[in-house]
């Protein structure tokens, strides 16, 4: 049963190999049981889960069945899921009941599945190893003494350690794909816009994008069908006809251009790391893909941008935990300000300030041309850079990240250490571009190992045709983690 893929888990339900109610109870024993090791829950509220199985039953006997009916997703706990609690991984909102549904809570509700819990994340998604959890570190399934990633690190977890059977995730600068990178499963961040955010707690909104966090591209195609969907309520979010991202996975990739970016491929990347892209890109040849140089030169500065652009859109969202309207408040106070200052000096934690303070600062009167404003700049020839390698290529690959999973607490003093593990990842979301990473290889301490490939707008159904065909050809998304 912790085997199955979407696809097999709704054909075994179709056919009353077992019930939703079964299956569910399964994957809440499991999640329950690995999770006082490896705490990639957040919430389990067997009831609410179970409460769900038991109508999906009443579905299927009907007859009445879609993609996901009866199959337990767990979601990050950045999603409002009414009912639920929604902590964001913060004290501030530690004690937050969502009063309504994100719309891809809406989705899923719609596609039939059954919300199994609530993940684990770094604090407003803030992080890269999820260290930065208020419900304290999550543990990497193949290595309990490595981070799982960040800051979707929970929902990577619990995918790697078979605790759910997929999850979603949010990706600003990489959380999607490096958390997946470092447990061994396949994630996709879509085209900025695709996903809806209404009921997604915000950090960085011109850079977030929600997504699926799977064992394979099969599994994630399935899942991208329900994200992605025109949503009034989100400004940002695109009208666009629908697309079947499952119907051309086995599409043949040969004559398919595969560009690799020059910077992508330097020294800081580690020699396992290299090692198992260098044999990914000869799969690739052998399945008929050309492979071309490309440049993108000014991704060297992208990790720079970021930590301008994301902070400055951080303070000015997380303006909104005031004490007033959300979740924690201080309970001692002389006036209204002492209020502000103690509520969010108690329900913030220091990387969380540190983003405050930063995004202040470069937003700040004499401060916000030579900061704020050159970041931008740079955000803007970085998506040249883009479009002018899509003109040589169909899609882009490197390695995820440069390395594989560090120890916890090896970089959390550090945070120009911690913010260089999204070296590779951070130029898509300023560019609004779908990346995805894969399992590509294990390295000498048999720690999983992700490959990226970057598609252009709206090209997430090329990804993932190239994404399974690799997939096909190789076994490694099918490793499993040790559990030690
Ligand atoms: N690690 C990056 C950060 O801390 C990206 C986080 C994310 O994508 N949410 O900002």
């Amino acid at each position: 049963m912790f085997d199955k893929s979407l696809k097999e888990l709704a054909s075994s339900l179709a056919s009353k190999d077992f019930s939703s109610v079964e299956l569910t109870q399964a994957y809440l024993d499991r999640a329950k049981e690995l999770n006082t090791s490896i705490n990639a829950f957040v919430t389990i509220d067997e009831e609410q889960s179970l409460a769900q199985a038991r109508s999906a039953d009443q579905k299927i006997a009907q007859g009445n069945i879609q993609a996901l009916t009866g199959i337990p997703i767990a979601h990050k706990d950045i999603w409002c899921a009414k009912g639920w609690m929604t902590t964001c991984g913060s004290k501030m909102l530690q004690n937050f009941k969502a009063p309504y549904n994100a719309h891809i809570i809406d989705r899923f509700n719609t596609a039939g599945s059954i919300i199994q819990g609530k993940t684990n994340m770094d604090e407003f998604a803030m992080g890269s190893s999820n260290e930065t959890s208020f419900f304290g570190h999550v543990k990497n399934p193949w290595d309990s003494s490595r981070v799982p990633g960040g800051s979707s690190g929970g929902s990577a977890a619990a995918v790697a350690a078979r605790m759910t059977p997929a999850a979603t995730g949010t990706d600003t600068g990489g959380s999607i794909r490096q958390p997946a990178a470092l447990c061994g499963i396949s994630g996709l961040k879509p085209t900025y816009g695709l996903v809806s955010r209404y009921g997604m707690i915000a950090f960085a909104s011109s850079l977030d994008q929600g997504g699926p966090m799977a064992r394979s591209a099969e599994d994630l195609a399935i899942l991208t069908e329900v994200m992605v969907d025109y949503d009034m309520r989100d400004s940002t979010s695109l009208k666009r006809d629908p697309v079947n991202y499952s119907a051309n996975l086995e599409t043949s990739i040969a004559g398919i251009k595969i560009g690799l970016p020059k910077e992508y491929f330097s020294d800081e990347v580690s020699p396992d790391v290299q090692k198992a892209v260098a044999s990914a890109i000869g799969e690739y040849k052998k399945l008929g893909a050309e492979i071309v140089d490309v440049s993108l030169p000014t991704s060297p500065l992208s990790v720079a941008a970021y930590y301008v652009i994301a902070p400055a859109e951080a303070s000015s969202n997380l303006s909104r935990f005031d004490g007033v309207r959300y979740g924690h408040r201080a309970k001692e106070y002389k006036d209204l300000n002492e209020m502000y200052a103690k509520t969010r000096a108690e329900g913030f934690g220091a990387e969380v300030k540190r983003r405050i303070l930063i995004g202040t600062y470069v937003l700040s009167h004499g401060y916000y041309d030579a900061y704020y404003i050159k970041a931008q700049k740079i955000r803007r020839l970085i998506s040249q850079d883009f479009a002018q390698a899509f003109e040589k290529c169909d899609l882009i690959l490197s390695p995820t990240a440069p390395g594989t999973a560090f120890g916890i607490g090896e970089k959390a003093s550090d945070p120009v250490q911690m913010y260089l593990s999204d070296i590779f990842t951070i130029a898509a979301n300023l560019a609004g571009l779908p990346a995805m990473s894969i399992p590509c290889g294990l390295d000498d301490a048999n720690l999983p190992i992700g490959l990226q490939l970057i598609g252009n707008y709206f090209d997430e159904a090329r990804m993932l045709n190239a994404a399974h065909m690799y997939q096909k050809a190789t076994d490694w998304h099918l490793k499993q983690a040790p559990l030690k």
